[in-house]
């Protein structure tokens, strides 16, 4: 089937592409993503998806990054208060609308999408987008879970020496992926402190067993170098005695 693969990055793309190759999938990737910001950031992705794509001889095709139609579209939800579900399926939707327009306008017959191999995606959501946007479209919406492909892709790009974002894409996700990385350091300093909290009492009853044990050495030792020089006394003692014995001696014979 000839299917157009909407890809949010090269990383995420490995073994999407790779799965759906292997069963028969004839792809094209569509890298279309207003969601990413800034400019520059989305321009790394494109070019780290390109450089591996065109390696690999995968037609690329690109979308037109509006950034302006993603605020309009999703951007605005989180600007207003509203929840990060609904600004991601807007998200979804604006990306996956536009791909299985293209699609339809070049005669694919299926839409999938590389959003379903991360973790970090809402993938209920992300399903019900595709299957929207392909309907009107008359598309087949190719969507598999391939998040247990995550490892493999995540330790394949690094192999490959992939740019890998520590972000989703909006200015939005960004500043929660700060937050949560912020949170998870939070997280394991208390976690150290709470650890050492409950070690300190032995700690210190190791502490206080090794210093009485040192006090019993230096006390032992203390008894054994008085021992020496007691007996070290009555040695010398008993040989000034004998000295004077053997004085007593000649002086008697002497006389
Ligand atoms: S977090 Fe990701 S999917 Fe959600 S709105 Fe931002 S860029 Fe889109």
């Amino acid at each position: 089937m000839k299917t157009l693969l909407h890809a949010c990055c090269g990383p995420c793309s490995l073994e999407p592409y790779k799965l759906l190759a292997a069963q028969g999938h004839d792809l094209t990737i569509a890298f279309m993503n207003s969601n990413i910001q800034p400019r520059a950031e989305y321009d790394h992705r494109l070019a780290t998806l390109r450089e591996w794509a065109d390696a690999s001889g995968i037609p690329v095709v690109e979308g037109v990054w509006d950034a302006c139609a993603w605020r309009a579209e999703a951007g605005h939800i989180t600007a207003e208060g509203g929840p990060r579900e609904d600004r991601c399926r807007h998200c979804y939707r604006l990306r996956l609308t536009e791909a299985a327009a293209w699609a339809a306008a070049h005669g694919f017959e299926g839409l999938s999408t590389t959003l379903a191999v991360s973790p970090y995606q809402l993938f209920d959501i992300c399903h019900e987008e595709l299957v929207a946007a392909c309907r009107p479209f008359g598309l087949v919406p190719v969507w598999q879970d391939f998040r247990p492909y995550y490892p493999e892709a995540t330790r394949e790009s690094r192999d490959l020496g992939m740019y890998r974002q520590n972000y989703c894409g909006c200015v939005y996700s960004k500043a929660e992926a700060e937050e949560e990385r912020a949170a998870r350091k939070r997280a394991r300093a208390a976690e150290r402190a709470r650890r050492e909290a409950e070690l300190a009492p032995l700690r210190a009853a190791e502490e206080a067993a090794r210093a009485q044990k040192k006090r019993e050495r230096a006390a032992y030792d203390a008894k054994q170098r008085a021992k020496k020089a007691a007996r070290k006394a009555a040695r010398a003692q008993l040989k000034a005695q004998a000295a004077a014995a053997a004085g007593a001696d000649g002086a008697a014979h002497a006389g």
